[in-house]
């Protein structure tokens, strides 16, 4: 029953009305149509009341203080762990680690594993979509360590090139580390797949997740990833915060990221030694109202349902590339056979900074530029894109208002 009525609140207009942002207007008199999500999603009032709730009534530091305030504090920043690793299948409870997010986990990722593991020749496997926060930590570490970045090539219609990755992999491949959802071109990538072919080479995987796990059902365990990453902001929650989700035992073996208080067990002026899980790789005070508002989201994501999250933007993005395909001037950079939250297109002629700027003006915000995927604009053979992003409170209508907006941008340049 309850899944019916979030369903049918999924399908109404109402949904919107949880959402202050999105009845604003802007540039003088016109409603705004928020087609930026994959940049970062809105955040619903249930979110913002729980961060502005937890600083007025609670605020204190978590795992330290011995007072009424500091118990609450910790007690609802172990919950929002608790209630992430549900969300997303963590394998074990006190492997969801908290960090600024999706580029922090990387990070801590190609620096602790990646730094204790990789030697020169080693080869770490990423794919030409990537975002820039899945290649360059991996080529620090292959800077300090000898090791060797190389990328799976994408396909025509924007798909990544199995049988490519298939001749990549090798006994030198010691890390495969692939979107589960390219934030520039949509694709939904078969990680099933890739981990199995990354896993029988020998290599560790890694699945960024940060544009999978706002829109999609996510289990860590039964993917068996060894590394998942993820951001609260693209998932209706605060920002700077975020999460590295794997085996216990695997993130035991590993060296701590950053050093300071709370990672540790004993100090002394010569040497230190660790917490235990997490607390190792959560150096000093965390986002304790970050995770409180992440709490917060999963719970509201949760209400309404990921299933029918997942449906409710499929059908909204496949609708606007369908629709922008048969615009007359669009061309989509991809034809992915699964779509996430994304399309991208250039309007032929005008430069997609001019293209989103125009758009702008009429209340529509798209953005324009690389999209933080250089070495996928070199691919495409353009330095930039725009891309329309999409969330479950998107309405076909938002679609209608960006069509219209692209219009009177050709009108506007003659094209
Ligand atoms: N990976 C992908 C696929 C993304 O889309 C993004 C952000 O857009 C990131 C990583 C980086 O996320 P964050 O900036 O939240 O660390």
């Amino acid at each position: 029953m309850k899944g019916i009525m979030s369903m049918n609140r999924l399908l109404s207009s109402e949904i919107r009305d949880d959402f202050p942002v999105l009845s604003r207007k802007v540039h003088g008199d016109c409603s705004l149509v928020y087609l930026d999500n994959a940049a970062t999603s809105q955040k619903p009032a249930c979110v913002i009341d729980a961060v502005s709730a937890y600083y007025r009534r609670t605020n204190a530091n978590v795992h330290r203080g011995m007072h009424a305030l500091a118990e609450e504090a910790t007690g609802e920043y172990e919950a929002a762990r608790r209630a992430v690793g549900a969300l997303l299948g963590a394998p074990d409870p006190e492997g969801v680690i908290f960090t600024r997010g999706t580029t922090e986990s990387i990070n801590l990722v190609a620096q602790s594993w990646g730094g204790a593991n990789l030697r020169a020749g080693d080869e770490i496997l990423i794919s030409v979509m990537e975002h820039h926060s899945n290649i360059v930590p991996w080529q620090l570490v292959a800077q300090r360590t000898g090791a060797v970045v190389k990328a799976v090539p994408l396909m025509p219609e924007g798909e990544l090139d199995l049988e490519a990755m298939e001749r990549l992999l090798s006994e030198r491949t010691k890390m495969v580390s692939i979107t589960q959802v390219s934030n520039a071109l949509g694709t939904v990538n078969p990680v099933d797949v890739i981990i199995a072919k990354a896993k029988a080479a020998g290599a560790k995987v890694l699945i960024d997740g940060a544009q999978s796990a706002p829109h999609m059902p996510v289990d860590v365990k039964a993917l068996g990833c060894d590394f998942f990453v993820c951001s609260a902001h693209k998932m209706c929650g605060p920002t700077g915060i975020g999460a590295l989700i794997a085996p216990a035992g695997l993130l035991e073996g590993m060296p701590p990221f950053l050093g300071g208080g709370e990672m540790i067990d004993q100090v002394t002026i010569e040497a230190s030694s660790w917490a235990d899980l997490p607390y190792k790789f959560e150096a000093g005070t965390p986002n304790i109202a970050g995770a409180v508002g992440w709490g917060a989201a999963i719970a509201y994501l949760n209400d309404l349902g990921i299933e029918a999250i997942e449906q409710r933007v499929h059908e909204r993005v496949e609708d606007a590339a369908a629709r922008l395909e048969a615009e007359p001037g669009v061309t989509l950079t991809a034809h992915p056979r699964k779509r996430g939250g994304a399309v991208s297109f250039w309007l032929d002629g005008i430069h997609p900074h001019d293209v989103a700027q125009l758009v702008d003006q009429s209340g529509v915000a798209i953005r324009a530029g690389h999209v933080c995927c250089q070495p996928l604009m070199k691919h495409l053979g353009h330095p930039a894109i725009n891309r329309a992003s999409y969330s479950f409170y998107n309405t076909e209508e938002d679609t209608t208002r960006l069509l219209e907006a692209l219009r009177t941008t050709r009108k506007l340049f003659g094209v």
